[in-house]
């Protein structure tokens, strides 16, 4: 097959991608180096959430959850998706009057069922949590959960069926190239041509980038994860519960706990061994914010690589004549890829984006042109 587009990795954006161009009638051909949705979304939480502060993202994640409740009908596949809310607990003032006003944009944007609450009301949500010091919190309803594993190859098989090709187990090397304009990748199987190429390469796109001596401001950072054996402390139903001052997160995962944090001491880098006494640091949070947790067995933990950008905004667009990007999702890629996949696969096709994604210029850093940051960040 000779495709009209390359995508370098299949993790769930690139799979996403492919899902979108394959329906829209394109031929596309997924090269990873390993296999499908084995990179940085292997390690992922599963989060879906449109409570962000910046309007683009809020509108992302909202399109997300609708594309998210009919996956089935979108793909044949189910994505395993539970809306239990997200919990953003708030302790200073500055963080409450910060969510406030993201608060009052998301409703702007007609996601009207997030709320305030008071620090009782949290208290009342989750059994054990520990309150005294929160100014209080923020819930949306509606944001939640699903799986990683189940939307990345209801992705891929749908895309297969479509006709697209994935090729896992090869490395890309090399981009073909003719004048200024990319034709194409190179791999040790082989040269495989093609009119568009696009990068969705996760934690590693900026290595990809540099074969072409593109400088991609992307850059990962080890990120760990903790599950329990089965655990009775904290309710199925509950939601993803972040205490954003610390960024301790925890949400049921099976008959367990999930729970993790992030560790600002973590240099850059792409080792994804896991540290187990970290584990000491985050029961000294929960002792502090939800001390049922002590209570859990861990039965296992795994980590994987967030792909950090200046601003927290992911790379979108088109890099050069022949060439593309959508990486770079700061730990939010799992709940945008859906979303991103569908829009930049109308781009490709039509020329013409159906939404203003300016704000993801993949040379702004370049222009010195310093975009709006997303704040709320884990
Ligand atoms: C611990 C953790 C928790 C997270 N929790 C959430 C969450 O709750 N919600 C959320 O939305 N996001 C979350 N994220 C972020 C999310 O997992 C990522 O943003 C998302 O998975 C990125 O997907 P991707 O397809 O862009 O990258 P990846 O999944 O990393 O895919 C990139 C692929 O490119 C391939 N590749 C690299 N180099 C080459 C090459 N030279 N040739 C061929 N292939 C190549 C890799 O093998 C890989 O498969 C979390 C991340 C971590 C680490």
């Amino acid at each position: 097959m000779r495709p009209d587009v390359v995508i370098v990795g299949a993790g769930v954006m690139g799979c996403s991608l492919a899902f979108y161009l394959s329906r829209s009638g394109r031929r596309v051909l997924v090269i990873d180096r390993g296999r499908i949705g084995q990179g940085a979304t292997a390690a992922c939480a599963g989060g879906i959430r449109a409570q962000f502060s910046t309007e683009i993202n809020i509108r992302i994640g909202m399109e997300a959850k609708r594309l998210l409740a009919r996956f089935v009908e979108e793909t044949g596949q189910t994505a395993d998706f539970r809306p239990v809310g997200y919990l953003f607990l708030l302790t200073t003032e500055d963080e409450r009057s910060r969510f406030r006003d993201a608060l009052q944009l998301q409703r702007a944007c007609g996601l009207d069922d997030v709320v305030e609450l008071e620090p009782a009301e949290a208290r009342a949500m989750i059994p054990g949590l520990e309150t005294d010091d929160l100014n209080g919190a923020t819930f949306c309803p509606s944001d939640g959960l699903a799986g990683p594993n189940e939307v990345t190859y209801g992705f891929a098989n749908a895309a297969r069926r479509q006709g697209a090709v994935i090729v896992e187990d090869t490395p890309v090397e090399a981009f073909l190239m003719s004048g200024g304009t990319v034709r194409g990748v190179r791999t040790a199987a082989g040269e495989i041509e093609s009119p568009e190429t696009v990068i969705c390469a996760g934690p590693w796109s900026a290595p990809v980038g540099a074969m072409l001596g593109l400088q991609v401001s992307i850059v990962p950072s080890r990120r760990q994860v903790f599950v329990s054996e089965p655990f009775a402390g904290i309710r199925r139903s509950s939601p993803m519960t972040i205490d954003f001052h610390t960024s301790f997160y925890f949400h049921p995962e099976g008959e367990g706990v999930l729970f993790g944090m992030s560790d600002p001491a973590t240099p850059p880098g792409d080792d994804t061994r896991v540290d187990w006494s970290f584990l000491d640091r985050i029961t000294a949070v929960a002792q502090h914010r939800w001390p049922p947790l002590l209570e859990a067995r861990v039965k296992t933990a795994w980590a994987g690589l967030y792909e950090n950008t200046p601003d927290f905004q992911p790379l979108i667009g088109r890099m050069r004549a022949g060439l593309w990007i959508a990486a770079g999702f700061s730990g939010h890629g799992f709940m945008m890829a859906p979303v991103v996949g569908k829009w930049l696969a109308a781009w490709i096709v039509d020329g013409v984006t159906p939404v203003d994604l300016g704000a993801f210029a993949p040379d702004r850093f370049a222009a010195g042109a310093r975009g709006e940051p997303e704040r709320n960040v884990v």
